[in-house]
């Protein structure tokens, strides 16, 4: 295979993981539908946990080995461990990282997973200490940290606030005090942001979102220094079993050839319907980290590459009632959860939602919109939005 360190970052989108199939000459590698490899003629010091051999589908399949590969050079990493899901992988992090007596500090919004799991159950089952902060505040970090802090888990852009944390300056931070820390990049990409490169050791993805961006295949992946990766294999992968099927697996390998197209398309048209909405008069807010209104857009323009991906959150004047009118009246942008598919998606979250109260103020008062911005062109999703807010009287 042709060497691909220098290349830039759509080459090695293209062609990293890929080679020629030996047995048939095709120019792409197949996908290999198989639980079990020939083990070889003396198998008796075999470590058969080993997720570096390739023996059982649970420990390491041909395809996840691929994607593998591809996805570490593009977040500039040593090495990467592809799972199931992307709460396979904050899993991963967690279990792998948080020993009985440690300290976290955690992004006080984070994605709904991320908060069970470590605002309720590390620390009811196991007694671990977890302090929620407002990331976005790096003096907020700094006063949380204790001895036994060990890991600080940053989203950024967070899920579903928009929220910009400035991973570098809590990278140093941490370091300091040595502190992991490992960033939730699922709304950027590393077409957008590469936390490794600003500092951070470990960078988690929902490969179900914007790395495959199709929204037909789930996956997640954690990528950093090596020693870091084959903790997470050995012990999160191997022994909970979060194996990725190895057709996501491929599913994924092709959906992200084309990662640095769709985030260009994303990023502008977000940027567009995100100016759209806040000359709406009917609408309260718009929360997206390109406009210049955002709290944080300082940061996201030093960290994000000029491109501030798909996301946006708003709120529209009126009540439950009048949100919900609203999203049923959309013809073209689709009432449904998840981010970063090629259709556009929205969903309402409601003034009761359990966690509304972590929100910013605006986001409280009559609960919020979620719209992740599709590839649609922007004319046809404005003039959905308009006809949907004439039909609610805004
Ligand atoms: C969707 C999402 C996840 C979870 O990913 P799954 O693939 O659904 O398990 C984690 N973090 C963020 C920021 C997300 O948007």
């Amino acid at each position: 295979m042709a060497d691909f360190s220098n290349s830039d970052f759509s080459t090695r989108c293209v062609h990293v993981g890929n080679d020629i199939d030996k047995e048939t000459g095709a120019i792409r590698r197949p996908i290999t539908m198989a639980n079990s490899y020939r083990l070889p003629d003396d198998a008796s010091t075999l470590n058969w946990s080993d997720p570096n051999n390739i023996i059982y589908t649970r420990t390491t399949s041909a395809n996840q080995l691929y994607l593998q590969e591809r996805l570490a050079s593009l977040e500039g990493g040593e090495d990467c461990v592809v799972l199931a899901t992307g709460v396979a992988a904050l899993a991963g992090v967690f279990f792998s990282f948080i020993d009985k007596d440690a300290h976290v500090i955690c992004t006080d919004v984070s994605y709904i997973a991320v908060y069970r799991l470590l605002h309720e159950y590390f620390p009811e089952k196991y007694g671990v200490e977890v302090t929620l902060v407002d990331t976005s505040d790096p003096e907020e970090v700094r006063k949380a940290i204790r001895p036994n802090t060990k890991l600080i888990h940053l989203e950024t852009p967070g899920n579903p606030t928009t929220r910009v944390s400035d991973i570098a300056a809590i990278s140093d931070l941490a370091h300091e005090h040595g502190i992991l820390v490992s960033v939730d990049s699922t709304f950027a990409s590393p077409c957008i942001q590469r936390p490794l490169e600003l500092g951070a050791d470990l960078v988690v993805h929902s490969l179900t979102k914007y790395i495959n961006g199709h929204g037909d295949a789930m996956g997640g992946a954690v990528i950093g220094r090596r020693e870091l990766i084959d903790k997470i294999k050995r012990e999160a992968m191997v022994n909970i079993g979060g194996a990725i099927s190895p057709f996501n697996a491929w599913l994924i390998m092709r959906g992200v050839v084309t990662l640095p197209l769709r985030m260009k398309q994303h990023s502008e048209t977000a940027l567009k319907v995100a100016q759209f909405l806040e000359a709406y008069p009917g609408v309260t807010f718009v929360a997206y980290p390109g406009l210049e209104s955002h709290p944080q857009h300082a940061i996201a323009r030093k960290q994000m590459h000029g491109l501030y991906s798909g996301v946006l959150s708003f709120g529209i004047n009126g009540g439950v009632q009048q949100h919900n009118d609203f999203v049923n009246a959309l013809k073209l942008i689709i009432s449904a959860v998840s981010i970063g598919h090629d259709e556009s998606l929205i969903v309402y979250t409601g003034p009761d939602d359990e966690r509304i109260h972590f929100y910013p103020e605006e986001f409280q008062k009559n609960g919020f919109l979620r719209f992740s911005v599709g590839l649609e062109s922007a004319h046809d999703l404005i003039t959905d939005l308009k006809q949907a807010f004439q039909q609610v009287g805004l």
